[in-house]
């Protein structure tokens, strides 16, 4: 539920950097003046940029953003290293995060256990003759490695945010996305699913060559009854409160006391579900598909969950699907961002302690406040300045923008990691499986407490941000708060144009098709009238209807074209709009004089500040990107490609076209195809 400015899955690239040189306002050379603004604004600011960082073949997708991520992950890195240097006291954070790190580093070791680490639970698994046995397997790898089935979980209730909530929903397909299963277009994909099968099988000692037909006999049907990245928009849809002894009596495949008392589950009255049509399916499955075909998934679903920490045949198996076909990468990214990755988020705010002491400086948390607060002033002028909305939703809008809760930098309380054991005695594997099961067991410990609304649903060193409705919260971790994003070095005009649309993108997250469900107190409540609702609706179902006309990539040999999907990008792309509208009114209030006057600042470099403003958004999105990641963003991100971010949005704004002098041309779109929301 939580919003995310872009999603953190993209594997990253080593770059040069350096920590001490003053980072350029505006790059001149980011630019590609051979390409007109009104032609393609995406290639005119960033072109030069794409050209100087080709990619390289352990990325799928490599941006200006990744490059703040990956300077990040040296300053990590580096903090490993260093920590390594010494013996840290057995139990304390330094130990943990030590060891973990060098158990991912050690290859040797990794490849003399080969699959080892795995054989007990392997064996359990294919000793399934019972279907009564389905159940402590299934809750012991909910615990620790995957979640076959279903997934399971304790949250924020939306009908009531003070309260946790036991929440349970749709999960388990090895390849994530349904439409791989589906779709015609997706049997070369099928296939390298099925190679991918074979060797993990193959490698774990599993030589029955039926296996791989039994995965998909029981992926396949999932996929069918799966909810699409759309319907799982629909959070109304998605409130399913059942008392214990329905939801018992309805999905009656597991052994619910059982269940319960191996993940800890206690006493409880209500349960939600969240897609009840899926689940029921699960339930069919779980009872009726042959026993022989369950292990084999379970089995896979195991692998799949151990295969990255285990030897290096098992991660290039691994790699060879989900990096190379999924997503296109052409080599595995080195041993050290693999190995530091996994303490950063295991540990990740024991590390973020460590990060922000060293690289985020007190000033950087004052100057978020000042602009939070500018922002926070704009998005309030543009909600009493809004034709659509009736005053009487206005003052509720107010009210809940008066209401947000900002967070910034990192949070007041650490997490406490000291019942966690990390033991280098044990295998890499069997640790994060205790780790997982670590998290597994604090999530299910919130169950009947009030929600903590301190905690932080981040870690300082994410570059990121988010919005939660239920909290009514926007986060800023430390980590986004340097360059391209915020450059103390920098002009008004380019931190408004970076991190103020930032600010406004989360803040408008509040009231997109999901956030304006929600309440200043983070229920679920309808505070809208219904003109306004409907208003509202209309205007996202135009904006989506521009979206849906993009082609994202050509037909190709027996591969059809691929088009975005604007109802899927609905929060985001609003919110793209939203927060480059408002960023843009709160960069001119700093313009203003005491009499309210506005003073044109002196062009910087050629470039007036409205330009700037517009030349710094398109910045932050500066990447490139594979074809193949290009397909499967499509059918998971909520979040449009990064090139339709900048040309998209833009050709929605006239403040835009006024700071380019842009009247024609592809990037123009005339005044009545335009929709502005926010
Ligand atoms: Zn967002």
């Amino acid at each position: 539920m939580r919003k995310v400015i872009f999603l953190a899955t993209a594997a990253m690239a080593m770059a040069a950097c350096h920590n001490t040189a003053k980072v350029p306002a505006i790059d001149m050379a980011n630019l590609d003046t051979s390409v007109a603004p009104n032609a393609d604004f995406y290639q005119y600011a960033t072109g030069g940029w794409q050209k100087a960082h080709p990619l390289k073949p352990e990325d799928s997708r490599y941006g200006a953003f990744d490059m703040l991520a990956e300077l990040n992950q040296k300053r990590i890195n580096d903090l490993f290293v260093e920590m390594g240097k010494s013996t840290p006291v057995q139990g304390t954070n330094e130990q943990k995060i030590s060891d973990l790190y060098k158990m991912g580093l050690d290859s040797t070791r990794l490849n003399a256990e080969g699959a080892a680490p795995v054989k007990t639970m392997i064996d359990k698994i294919m000793g399934i003759t019972d279907r009564a046995q389905l159940t402590d397997i299934i809750a012991q790898m909910h615990m620790s490695a995957g979640n076959p089935f279903f997934g399971i979980g304790v949250g924020a209730d939306p009908m009531n945010s003070d309260k946790n909530i036991l929440q349970i929903g749709q999960s388990g397909l090895g390849m994530g996305e349904l439409d791989y299963y589906l779709d015609a277009e997706n049997a070369q994909i099928r296939a390298a699913y099925r190679t991918y099968l074979g060797k993990i099988f193959n490698l774990a000692g599993l030589a029955d060559t039926t296996l791989v037909t039994r995965v998909m006999n029981i992926e396949t049907p999932i996929a069918q009854k799966y909810w699409t990245n759309i319907q799982l928009r629909n959070i109304p849809a998605q409130y399913n409160p059942m008392s214990r002894a329905d939801f018992e009596k309805t999905y009656d495949a597991i052994d619910w006391a059982t269940y319960y008392k191996d993940m800890g589950i206690g006493e409880f009255d209500t349960i939600l579900v969240s897609t009840p049509s899926s689940l029921a399916n699960a339930n069919t499955l779980m009872k009726t598909a042959p026993i022989e075909d369950i292990r084999a998934y379970l089995a896979a679903s195991y692998l799949t969950s151990a295969a990255s920490y285990l030897s290096d045949d098992f991660q290039q198996a691994a790699f060879e699907f989900y990096g190379k076909t999924l997503s296109g990468q052409k080599e595995m990214r080195p041993r050290w961002k693999r190995a530091m990755g996994v303490p950063d988020g295991v540990l990740g705010e024991a590390v973020g302690q460590m990060y922000v002491q060293k690289y985020f400086p007190a000033s950087s948390k004052e100057y978020m406040l000042g602009l939070v607060h500018n922002l926070q002033k704009a998005l309030g002028e543009h909600i009493a300045a809004l034709t659509w909305m009736s005053d009487t939703t206005k003052i509720k809008a107010q009210e809940k923008l008066a209401a947000f809760h900002i967070k910034i930098g990192y949070p007041d309380k650490w997490k406490d990691y000291s019942s966690m054991t990390i033991d280098p005695k044990k295998s890499y594997w069997e640790n994060i499986m205790a780790t997982t099961a670590w998290y597994t067991a604090d999530n299910i410990a919130k169950f009947n407490k009030p929600v903590d609304k301190e905690e932080w649903g981040m870690t300082p060193q994410t570059v990121n941000a988010y919005y939660n409705p239920t909290t009514n919260e926007i986060c800023f971790p430390a980590a986004i708060l340097q360059p391209p994003f915020f450059n103390p070095d920098a002009d008004d005009a380019v931190n408004y144009g970076a991190i103020g649309v930032v600010i406004g993108h989360e803040m408008t997250h509040g009231f997109d098709d999901q956030g304006r469900l929600f309440d200043k107190d983070g229920n679920m409540k309808n505070w809208w009238t219904d003109a306004d609702a409907a208003a509202f609706q209309a205007k996202a179902d135009s904006l989506n209807k521009q979206f849906d006309a993009i082609e994202v990539l050509p037909a190709q040999g027996d591969q059809p074209a691929v088009y975005a999907r604007g109802a899927q990008t609905t929060g985001e792309n609003i919110a793209d709009q939203g927060g480059l509208g408002i960023a843009y009114t709160a960069y001119h209030n700093t313009l203003k004089d005491a009499n309210g006057v506005e003073k044109e600042p002196a062009k910087i470099d050629g470039f007036t500040g409205d330009q700037r403003f517009y030349i710094a958004y398109a910045t932050v999105w500066a990447q490139n990107i594979t074809p193949e990641n290009i397909a499967r963003m499509t059918k998971l991100d909520v979040h449009s490609l990064a090139k339709w971010r900048v040309d998209a949005t833009l050709r929605n704004v006239q403040h835009f076209y006024d700071a380019f002098n842009i009247t024609d041309g592809p990037m123009f779109m005339p005044v009545n195809e335009r929709v502005v929301i926010w």
